[in-house]
């Protein structure tokens, strides 16, 4: 037996669904210490959407190190934080308009959603946040509170309280009007929800399925928030830097949410960091009443700069994902429309894509055929139905082919 399987804990799980070592990494492609190469379609669960080793990122975080740039900095102010935050404004924030002051939570997503939720609840002075059926939002206690998954949930082992799950779009399939439970919940002093401080959302729920709001419920959703006082936090982790093709995934909505958490993929390099935007009035906390040990991962911030430089400051990048999202949704169609029998559904936007089956069995088989054909994709959604299709932004268009190939084959390995 090896190592992973005598020392490391059973709680481990990527492992599992690929029992292989990888050693090395570049671009779109993974590769394990036998030499056998697998395409990746899962793309550090959303944390490497510049591709493994990236090679103008690599490029600069090595010469950071070589010139004995900071590494760990807590939150002082260094010269590689000073260059993210001045980035960031010039390239993210005043472009787009938004007026957000950037605190640094903690390296992970979890720790960006813990602090937007114990702000909300400062700022309001209320207990109560709204979260969506399906959501995922992190695995410390708070973000579990706010996350749907029941075993996930079971984890906790003490009560997750003061969350009250509202439907996502289209969890009714469309037989109610949008909001209409929680609307009459709000207006009803006898509905027994308490006033909410927040609502708490993701615009497309990766974990939850690949489920892709549509633009005018984001929209409702907004509306709802401003006109009963609560705060909207977008939980961007997984769908902002890009993933749905503008750099934050409520662009298309044309939104402004109070605030918003970003994680996985604003490193750059897969490197640890994390930011909780807010808007400045909502910037109510005391020096140190959030605190951290890795708030200032240095080498984050230079990958993070130089991402921001490289890929946003023109629209390559975003009409690419773009492009290339459409194309893995006529593949998607395609493979739905050769299996009518199946009951397959093509979900998601931009390169978050996502194909349904019926159950989590034929998914994960479809997940195992493609591990054997050398591709990595993994399942999400509350049976692990939806076999999901998350490829670097920056995959080359031989690669996302090479890719769709082997996924249409092991469908066709499992259901034929
Ligand atoms: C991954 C994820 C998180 C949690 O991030 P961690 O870095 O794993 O703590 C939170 N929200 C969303 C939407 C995510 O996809």
């Amino acid at each position: 037996m090896s190592v992973f399987e005598t020392l490391e804990s059973e709680v481990r799980s990527y492992s599992r669904g690929w029992p292989v070592v990888f050693e090395r990494a570049v671009g779109a492609h993974m590769y394990d210490e036998s030499g056998k190469s697998y395409v990746d379609f899962f793309a550090g669960a959303g944390a490497l959407n510049y591709g493994h080793n990236n090679p103008v990122l690599k490029q600069a975080v090595v010469d950071y190190i070589l010139r004995d740039g900071v590494t760990h900095g807590l939150d002082m102010n260094t010269v590689a934080k000073r260059d993210f935050l001045e980035s960031f404004r010039d390239i993210v924030l005043r472009p787009r308009d938004l007026d957000y002051k950037v605190m640094f939570p903690g390296p992970a997503g979890a720790n960006a959603v813990e602090a937007a939720l114990k702000l909300a609840r400062k700022v309001t002075g209320r207990e109560s946040v709204v979260n969506f059926t399906n959501a995922f939002h992190g695995m410390t206690l708070g973000a579990l509170s706010v996350t749907g998954n029941s075993m996930k949930r079971g984890g906790a082992g003490i009560p997750l309280v003061h969350a009250t799950p509202m439907p996502y779009d289209n969890y009714l399939d469309g037989r109610v009007p949008d909001f209409l439970w929680f609307e009459r919940l709000l207006a009803d002093s006898g509905s027994g929800l308490n006033e909410p401080s927040a609502v708490i959302v993701e615009t497309v729920q990766g974990e939850g399925g690949i489920n892709a709001a549509r633009i005018e419920w984001i929209q409702g959703l907004a509306d709802l928030c401003e006109r009963h006082g609560m705060l909207l936090i977008v939980d961007d982790v997984q769908m902002g830097c890009g993933r749905t093709g503008p750099f934050f995934s409520f662009e298309a909505a044309g939104i402004t949410p109070d605030i918003v958490c970003l994680s996985k993929s604003i490193g750059g390099f897969g490197l640890p960091l994390a930011v909780t935007l807010l808007k400045p009035e909502l910037d109510v906390w005391e020096p140190g009443e959030h605190n951290g040990t890795f708030r200032g991962i240095n080498p984050a911030f230079v990958a993070a700069s130089e991402a921001l430089r490289t890929y946003w400051t023109d629209d390559t990048l975003e009409k690419g994902t773009l492009a290339k999202g459409e194309q893995v949704e006529r593949v998607l169609l395609g493979i739905a429309e050769r299996y009518p029998g199946a009951d397959l559904r093509a979900k998601g936007r931009g390169l978050a894509r996502g194909l349904r089956f019926t159950d989590g069995a034929t998914a994960g088989q479809v997940c195992r055929h493609a591990f054997e054909r050398g591709l990595l994709m993994e399942t999400s959604g509350p049976d692990g139905e939806v076999a999901k299709v998350m490829p670097p932004l920056t995959i080359t268009d031989d690669e996302l082919d090479e890719g769709l190939r082997i996924l249409t084959d092991s469908v066709s390995a499992t259901l034929s």
